[in-house]
């Protein structure tokens, strides 16, 4: 029998007629959307539709979840690849891109296919976890390198593996002496709370230090399970921070950006990381400019505590590192969009948004402080 986030996971649309079934679009959409469901994965927890509002277009659950026939416009500047993933994946699984730490992805399959997402090409409900001799190969891999000191479980998302799995891949990480954390990477707290049974936060409890980021981009995300166990995986001495992504229509404005982000520290969850989005193919309808992005965390730096502050980072195309946005690695080039990125291995890179489907214009400078709020 399936246990309750099973359930959540299968019985929530994973195909345009019960997802029409559903309500959600109509037949029209149904019919225009099939291309886009040829070319990539689709499905939707039933949680996650759940907080979904009906009657509202530009519901920003709805935004993420539901597939748009945009989604097949592609840009000159857009990859399938944006950071590149490819040129790093040494063994099979992982992704070893800073001498130190390494991504270990032991699923493809997510709770929620977002439509944002910067791996959407590779991901699939193909078959079930990538374990066995991959797996082996992964290991002896992090034991034949010692400057490897932590490893972060990535995907797909990691909490979709079953109890026993984690616990067997957690395990074998713990028997290598030179790592010495364990980082999990997850949009499963806003998507599937009901994952978080008092098994599995036992099981991370065992396995202690363990670092959950918790991928949140909508303070409608959090809801109340959600909420609940965070408060376990807290009393369960893990360390929870979260990561979003800026996008158009979502939360591109300070109001939402401040809610979220008071909202996470108010729980307990630091926010870590706020990502400029990929230049991923098919995505240019979530697009925010540079100077868009540093004029908000201009604005929310006067705005909230600097404890509920992330850093906004952005991923060097083709895979030299991130980098922070507002900061002398990120400067303007010779013309209005083009920008020189220098990456923390040294990779100096042009990026162009004006071939990535954004006009490029200047935002107003954000205000100072004037009392009046
Ligand atoms: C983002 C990323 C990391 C983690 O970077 P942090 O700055 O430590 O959060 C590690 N490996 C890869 C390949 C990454 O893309
Ligand atoms: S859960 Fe993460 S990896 Fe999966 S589709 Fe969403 S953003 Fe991409």
């Amino acid at each position: 029998m399936n246990t309750r986030w099973q359930e959540d996971l299968v019985s929530g649309p994973h195909d345009l007629d019960t997802l029409l079934a559903s309500g959600a679009i109509s037949p029209e959409d149904a019919t225009a959307l099939r291309p886009v469901l040829d070319q990539y994965e689709f499905g939707i927890s039933a949680h996650y539709l759940s907080l979904m509002d009906p009657d509202d277009p530009k519901c920003p659950i709805r935004l993420q979840a539901i597939p748009d026939i945009r989604e097949l416009h592609a840009h000159s500047g857009e990859v399938s690849d944006p950071i590149g993933d490819a040129r790093h994946a040494a063994p099979p699984l992982l992704v070893h891109r800073y001498p130190d730490r390494v991504l270990l992805m032991p699923t493809l399959r997510c709770p929620l296919y977002c439509r944002f997402c910067f791996r959407k090409v590779l991901l699939t409900e193909g078959p079930a976890p990538r374990l066995g001799a991959e797996m082996d190969k992964a290991m002896t891999y992090l034991g034949d390198h010692p400057a490897i000191h932590e490893v972060i479980l990535s995907g797909g998302d990691p909490l979709l593996l079953s109890d026993s799995r984690l616990q067997h891949i957690l395990e074998r990480i713990g028997a290598i002496p030179h790592i010495r954390r364990v980082r999990i990477h997850s949009r499963v707290p806003a998507t599937l709370p009901h994952r978080f049974t008092a098994e599995l936060i036992s099981l991370l409890e065992r396995h202690a230090p363990i670092t959950l980021v918790n991928h949140v981009n909508h303070p409608r995300e959090i809801a109340e399970r959600t909420r609940e166990a965070w408060k376990a995986l807290r009393h369960a001495g893990v360390l929870l921070l979260s990561q979003s992504v800026l996008m158009r229509g979502i939360n591109d404005s300070p109001e939402v950006l401040t809610e979220l982000f008071e909202t996470l520290i108010d729980e307990g969850v630091k926010p870590y990381y706020l990502h400029h989005l990929d230049p991923t193919v098919g995505t240019s309808h979530f697009r925010v400019s540079l100077d868009e992005g540093r004029a908000l965390m201009a604005k929310l730096r006067g705005r909230i505590s600097g404890t509920a502050l992330p850093a906004y980072v952005m991923e060097l195309p083709g895979g030299g590192g991130k980098v922070q946005v507002d900061s002398s690695a990120v400067t303007r080039s010779s013309r209005e969009g083009l920008w020189h990125l220098t990456g923390p291995f040294g990779d100096e890179i042009l990026y162009d948004e004006t071939l990535l489907g954004i006009e490029p214009r200047r935002t107003t400078p954000s205000t100072a402080f004037n009392g009046s709020r």
